[in-house]
């Protein structure tokens, strides 16, 4: 039987990342996967194929919309879908096969299959048993469907499926408006089809900063998205060309029904715990099928740790890879720490949009006397020249000692502006330590530092 100090079982972005960090501070390690290939959800069906199909659909829909106003005269350009779709397949490779890179290079031994627990110190992965002193479980999430209603991945979709559609449909149902069906929507929406947006609650990304969520459904709207909210969905049916999808409108009562090619279930994920026999080792779960785990991340089985989307906390990767890390450090004898004050949320939209720390109104009902620094793109140059000036930069400080709690941007980059904020709070830095900063002229951080002067003596350029 082949043992080993530490077994991580998958190799997502909390699975892989815990494997090669484990490998680095000299533990033995293993690495189970049941898929061909190695990422997880981020790599083969999320992160990297979205991002790839983000990026074709914002070039091309640029080329027509902006191209012209600068003076570079191109025949409209049109879509080839299945080169589009081969493009993003191919970021799929180059990034898969980068893990199996980084395995070899550290000697990480890669067991190919489904883990079942036999017991605390076993698992058996096609027939043949493996042991170690540590398991870490980063097993990862599936996407949920509504009432029971099964995904044909054709006409009734998950975002797997919305990756992989055989034609750009005409008209497209999105069920949810978080991240997940925003930016599938934009996907699509840029390539022409109608984006329809059903959503359970009264707003869009729901959970985000309000100011953040009522400015982003307004340019949302702007680039042709229709919104449906306080809607909730009672029936999916295929029809004989498309689907018809019934919903009710919560405060009226009435019952609606729209038609379209396709609908796009992006109401949610669930934990994944599916083949790995938890029963056989005691593992604690919760109502909603995640593993829980205590400060750091063991399971109530305690030489078992859990990490990523099959615990509680948001789903995100790097939510994952810094519990991985954590993990590793702490079955390495050191002491691992994720601060889940500072962790950031992108959505990948055109504006952008991130945020990190708390939102006004969380601070407000926490009873915190805060203060607020707002700052339109609208003044900052950079952001004019790539015509991207309707989002804001706002800053949220305590009254009382100007520390930053929370920082919320839309606006070109936002995915990378947020951390200069992320850094800031992790130094426990106020408005003025920002504000004092030089930055470089022109680019969009400047607006990051106009909305902290705002926190204060008030911006330069509004
Ligand atoms: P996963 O990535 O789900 O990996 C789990 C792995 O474990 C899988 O490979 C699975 O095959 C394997 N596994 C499960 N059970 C077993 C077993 N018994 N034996 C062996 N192997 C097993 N997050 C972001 O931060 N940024 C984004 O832009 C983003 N975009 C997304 C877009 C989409 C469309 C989706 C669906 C998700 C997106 N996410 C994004 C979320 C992100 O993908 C997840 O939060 C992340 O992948 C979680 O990592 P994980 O390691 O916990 O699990």
């Amino acid at each position: 039987m082949d043992k080993f100090d530490a077994i991580v079982i998958g190799s997502g972005p909390g699975g892989y990342v815990c494997a090669i960090k484990l490998a680095q501070l000299g533990v033995n390690v293993a690495c189970v996967e049941g898929n061909a290939s190695l990422g997880g959800t981020c790599l083969n069906v999320g992160c990297i194929p979205s991002k790839a199909l983000l990026n074709a659909s914002h070039n091309y829909h640029n080329s027509i919309e902006n191209f012209s106003k600068m003076g570079i005269e191109v025949e409209r350009p049109s879509v080839n879908w299945s080169k589009m779709l081969s493009y993003k397949d191919t970021m799929i490779k180059d990034n898969t096969k980068g893990i199996e890179y980084l395995f070899k290079k550290n000697k990480i031994t890669l067991i190919n299959g489904w883990a079942s627990f036999v017991d605390n110190n076993t698992i058996s992965v096609n027939g043949k048993n493996f042991e170690a002193d540590h398991f870490v479980i980063a097993s990862g999430s599936e996407a949920t469907s509504l009432n029971d209603i099964k995904f044909d991945e054709q006409v009734i979709v998950s975002s797997t499926g919305a990756l992989e559609l055989k034609k750009i449909p005409e008209k497209m149902i999105v069920i949810g408006a978080g991240v997940i069906g925003l930016e599938m929507g934009s996907i699509y929406s840029r390539l022409g089809t109608e984006i329809t947006i059903l959503e359970f609650y009264d707003k869009v990304l729901n959970g985000m900063d309000h100011d953040i969520s009522k400015n982003f459904k307004s340019i949302l709207q702007k680039q042709g998205f229709k919104f449906h909210l306080s809607s909730s969905v009672s029936n999916i049916a295929k029809e004989k060309k498309g689907v018809k999808v019934t919903y009710e409108e919560r405060e009226s009562n009435n019952l609606n029904e729209l038609y379209a090619d396709v609908v796009l279930v992006a109401t949610g994920r669930k934990p994944f715990t599916e083949n790995l026999k938890l029963e056989n080792i005691g593992v604690k779960i919760n109502p909603k099928g995640q593993i829980e785990t205590d400060k750091n991340w063991r399971t109530t089985t305690k030489n078992i740790f859990a990490i990523g989307d099959v615990t509680p906390g948001p789903m995100l990767a790097h939510k994952a890879e810094e519990e991985g890390i954590a993990v590793a450090e702490i079955i390495a004898g050191q002491a691992g720490h994720v601060n889940f004050e500072v962790i950031p949320s992108v959505v990948y939209t055109d504006p952008e949009v991130a945020s990190v720390g708390k939102t006004e109104n969380e601070l407000k009902e926490e009873g915190i006397d805060i203060k607020v620094g707002k700052f339109s793109f609208m003044g900052n140059g950079r952001a004019k020249t790539v015509f991207s000036n309707s989002g804001f930069v706002k800053v949220i400080a305590d009254s009382n000692n100007d520390r930053i709690l929370g920082a919320h941007i839309i606006g070109p980059a936002a995915g990378d502006l947020i951390h200069e904020i992320c850094v800031a709070m992790e130094f426990g830095a106020s408005t003025e330590d920002l504000a004092r900063t030089c930055h470089a002229h022109p680019t969009f951080s400047e607006a990051v530092r106009e909305a902290a002067l705002a926190c204060g003596v008030g911006a330069i350029h509004s």
